[in-house]
């Protein structure tokens, strides 16, 4: 008995080893064939001849044709990587993450091994890895530490077509390496059709350039501007879904609450009516969307189903999903805006370019011939549309850039090889701004504190917080209050059908103070005494996973904090100590108190509105600062909390003086006056 039992599980062993040894091979076929059916395959070996030949090579290929994922793996077929890593970056976190994690698996490795990436207060690779996909802002940060990139013997700039702030600056310091790293190979990827302008900056550095297999698109437009767009593509989706034959749909928006709002419509919508329409697979793609679901857009579409993609303009480019055959195009984008002259930054929904609208239409003829669906007027196409987007390095706070130039020596900002140099004025007020944080000295040169700033990864203002929370002994509170205001998406939420209970959990944590950062810090100390429980966020309208990335992002900056030498001590009681480290770093962004509820800030007397989303509901400080500017309705200040007006010019001297801060009227605002007419 004993030895046929034997054999049989020998057997069976065998047999499941041979299934297993199959599967691997049919799987390992698979993506073999996957791989060569790329765009890009049959160009390999021409590619890498080119790349031994030339120092930098601009490379030009359509979305999708693999230069992402493939280009890498070329370059360590070919050996590059027995000389130093390969660096590939990103414009964006969730497309590094992605691509790493599509490229571990066409190489069957495990992500973090040989093929890791790096997002900031994330590292997700190791001493094996080779294949490093990085943020372009990641990529500055290791000039810190490592000026010449010794450590690389291959530098793709990826996606430099979109020409972020990060990828700008990128620019000038990779050319000046190539000049005397004659062993570090440079390539500049791009999906469009500035290659001719790389090749100038890149001192006339060849083209090579993969056609695209392309299918014709029919564009369709509105014959009047939507009221609602969001809507509209809800709307759009639906008919598509019931009039259409096959194909997924990509859906263009601008950003997570919108992205959510839409989800949330097309799944109302559709309920319960699975059989007669067939099923919608509704996948959103944004920047702060957890990583389990954003595997989710890269699933196969079931027999008989449809999946719809809502996406902000990550999907324009950094990301192909395919499959794709009709496309919904809001002709918005949510970006940058910066007002040098008030120093005035926001997030601001606007048109985008012509150039990205014709991306956008393309991802619909990838596969198969498509349709756009333009929810604007042809007319405001041909006359409303900029020819292309403007680089974010001429509409943005400079700040963090010219902080990090500092840091590596390089003083003469306006001598700076840009490809685009940004308005003069700009750069003038960054310097301003950082003279009046401390960060440099009146000849411009970077301080001590300044040097400690430039370490840390985030932007000025928050590290001179951060910085200055110890002298108030306070550092463990404002730790966390920068880790919750880092988070990126919104903490609390309130479901319609509960918004009273989730108003009066939230209020919970503002009782006993006048702002919201102290609120933050409430709702992250009380959520850490449970023991970081599921519950608690349930119980309190708490986004679990915003709250798990904050935990990550504090353990991060306390290990930063650390390295700069601040000594972590906690006062939590201590709320006037926490609002003047916060002041301290956001001293720009103070504010006073109008008549009529409004708010004008101190120096540039602009007017902004408290956002509702703001816990101040009691009364309103005559005093305040705030995070963050948005523009949505109205001029918003979001995170915002009292302070006394003394406190401005006992902490930046520099800037305000005893008249800026003049307070004539006595008493604070009564409950409600002014607050009518805030709906966002
Ligand atoms: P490019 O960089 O030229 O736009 P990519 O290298 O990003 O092209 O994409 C090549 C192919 O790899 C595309 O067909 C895309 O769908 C696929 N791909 C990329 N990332 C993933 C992923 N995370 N999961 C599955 N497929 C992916
Ligand atoms: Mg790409």
């Amino acid at each position: 008995g004993e030895r046929d039992v034997d054999e049989e599980s020998e057997d069976e062993r065998e047999r499941e080893q041979r299934e297993r040894m199959e599967r691997a091979k049919t799987k390992k076929e698979k993506i073999r064939a996957e791989r060569a059916a790329l765009p890009i395959y049959p160009y390999r070996d021409e590619l890498l001849d080119a790349i031994e030949k030339h120092q930098v090579l601009i490379i030009v290929a359509e979305t999708g044709a693999g230069k992402t994922t493939q280009i890498p793996q070329y370059l360590m077929e070919a050996g590059y990587s027995n000389m130093g890593k390969i660096g590939c970056t990103q414009p964006r976190r969730v497309a590094a993450m992605s691509v790493a994690a599509r490229v571990a698996q066409e190489m069957d490795v495990k992500l973090g091994g040989e093929v890791g990436y790096s997002i900031r207060f994330e590292d997700c690779t190791s001493d094996k890895t080779v294949i490093k996909y990085m943020t372009d802002g990641m990529l500055l940060r290791e000039f810190l530490g490592e000026p010449d990139l010794a450590t690389y013997s291959v530098m793709i700039i990826d996606e430099a077509h979109e020409r972020t702030l990060s990828t700008d600056v990128l620019f000038g310091l990779v050319k000046d390496i190539t000049r005397f790293r004659e062993d570090l190979k440079l390539l500049i990827s791009s999906a469009t059709l500035d290659a001719e302008k790389f090749s100038d900056y890149f001192d006339n550095a060849p083209i090579f350039k993969v056609p695209g297999r392309r299918y014709p698109v029919d564009i369709m437009y509105t014959k009047a501007p939507e009221a609602d767009y969001v809507d509209a593509a809800v709307v759009t989706v639906l008919q598509i879904h019931v009039t259409q034959p096959t194909g997924d749909i990509l859906v263009f928006l601008t950003g997570q609450e919108e992205i959510e709002n839409a989800e949330e419509a097309l799944k109302e919508r559709t309920r319960g009516k699975g059989s007669k329409i067939g099923e919608l697979m509704v996948c959103p793609i944004y920047a702060n969307l957890p990583t389990d679901l954003q595997a989710k857009i890269f699933e196969p579409t079931p027999e008989g189903a449809r999946k719809v993609v809502l996406a902000t303009n990550i999907a324009e480019t950094s990301v192909t999903i395919d499959g794709i055959r009709y496309v919904i195009d809001t002709g918005l984008v949510k970006q940058n805006s910066y007002n040098p002259r008030s120093g005035m930054e926001q997030l601001l929904v606007t048109p985008v370019s012509k150039a990205a609208a014709q991306q956008r239409a393309g991802r619909a003829g990838r596969t198969a011939p498509g349709k756009c669906y333009r929810l604007y007027t042809a007319w405001s196409y041909e006359h409303e549309l900029e020819d292309n987007t403007i680089p974010e390095i001429q509409r943005t706070n400079l700040g963090n850039v010219v902080l990090m130039l500092k840091s590596l020596g390089i003083n003469d900002l306006v001598g700076f090889d840009f490809m685009d140099p940004p308005p003069s004025e700009t750069l003038i007020r960054a310097l301003e701004q950082l003279y009046a944080l401390g960060a440099l000295n009146d000849r411009g040169e970077l301080t001590k504190l300044g040097r400690r700033m430039a370490e840390l990864p985030l932007d000025p203002m928050l590290s001179k917080t951060l910085i200055a929370s110890e002298a108030g002994g306070v550092s463990e509170e404002i730790a966390t209050v920068c880790a919750m205001l880092s988070v990126g998406s919104a903490v609390f939420y309130r479901p319609k059908d509960k918004a009273i209970h989730a108003d009066s959990a939230h209020a919970a944590f503002h009782r006993g103070d006048v702002g919201d950062h102290v609120a933050l810090m409430n709702v992250y100390n009380a959520w850490a005494e449970t023991d970081f429980s599921q519950h608690f966020c349930y119980e309190n309208f708490v986004q679990e996973r915003a709250m798990k990335r904050a935990r990550d992002i504090r353990d991060q900056l306390v290990g930063l904090m650390e390295r700069v030498e601040v000594e972590m001590v906690s006062d939590v009681d201590n709320h006037d100590a926490i609002r003047k480290a916060v002041t301290a770093g956001f001293f720009y962004h103070a504010a006073q108190l109008q008549k009529d509820g409004s708010y004008k800030t101190v120096k540039n007397r602009q007017t902004v509105h408290l956002h509702p989303s703001s816990g101040l509901r009691e009364v309103l400080p005559r005093w305040v600062v705030y995070h963050e500017l948005v523009l949505t309705s109205k001029e918003y200040v979001r995170g915002v909390s009292e302070i006394k007006p003394e406190w401005l010019v006992e902490i930046a001297p520099h800037y305000y003086d005893k008249k800026d801060v003049r307070d004539e009227a006595g008493k604070k605002m009564p409950k409600g006056k002014g607050r009518a007419s805030m709906t966002a």
